[in-house]
């Protein structure tokens, strides 16, 4: 028998205050293109790099991000971060996921570009490419020499460019990927202030999440 492929499992963590289908589309157009057998969805229990008094509860965040994914069988939901202690960092979610899944998956983070330009924030995080794939949503206005730079001088100077523009590998073997998904200028930020403002939110996410918004009167205060 020729030896199994390793599965593929997809981890977009962020803080989803509120998920949006800029996020949704995003890791279904990535389990697609990669072949994902699962994405999960990791609401940060205390994002450290937001201001916590503006972010709603993590189980408010977690409630809303389970009524997003509903029954869809290729997405699913980690509260993880939740169950740890103290400020939520991707290094110990990465080895979390290793444990539970061992070495039979191979992992994928999902992050915005705007996101991965800001890694040398992140805890840990040269040894984060150390530990999983990396797929980089392309959005607008990020140039990918930016990115190129970013790995190289902060992270290692041994990233090698991949073919057709594809991303770029750390000399461990994991890569980072830059993956063109279609483009939702849609954002947390955004759907906060129309609902402060008593504006429509309606399909810029999932109507059981809008709906939840509206029940729980979130988001009318800052
Ligand atoms: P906020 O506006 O509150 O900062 P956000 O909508 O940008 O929130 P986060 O939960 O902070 O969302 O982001 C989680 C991840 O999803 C990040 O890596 C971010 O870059 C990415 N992301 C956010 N919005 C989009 C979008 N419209 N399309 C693709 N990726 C997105």
């Amino acid at each position: 028998m020729p030896p199994k492929k390793p599965q593929r499992l997809g981890l977009f963590g962020g803080t989803f205050n509120p998920i949006h289908y800029g996020h949704l589309r995003s890791a279904e157009e990535v389990a697609e293109a990669l072949d994902l057998g699962q994405v999960w969805f990791i609401p940060a229990a205390l994002p450290p790099h937001k201001s916590s008094s503006y972010v709603t509860s993590f189980e408010t965040r977690l409630a809303m991000t389970r009524l997003a994914v509903g029954r869809q069988s290729r997405l699913a939901v980690s509260d993880v971060e939740g169950r740890r202690p103290g400020k939520s960092y991707t290094i110990d979610t990465l080895h979390h996921f290793r444990e539970e899944f061992g070495p039979q998956r191979e992992l994928y983070f999902i992050l915005g570009m705007d996101s991965m330009l800001e890694i040398a924030t992140w805890k840990d995080y040269r040894e984060l490419f150390t530990l999983s794939h990396y797929v980089v949503l392309d959005r607008p206005g990020y140039d990918q020499d930016r990115l190129e730079e970013i790995l190289r001088r902060q992270v290692h100077p041994d990233f090698q460019s991949l073919p057709a523009g594809e991303g770029f590998q750390h000399p461990s073997g994991f890569r980072v990927l830059v993956q063109d998904t279609t483009l939702l200028e849609i954002s947390g930020t955004r759907i906060r202030n129309l609902v402060r403002e008593g504006r429509s939110i309606r399909y810029l996410l999932p109507e059981r999440v809008r709906r939840f918004i509206l029940k729980n009167n979130l988001y009318r205060h800052r």
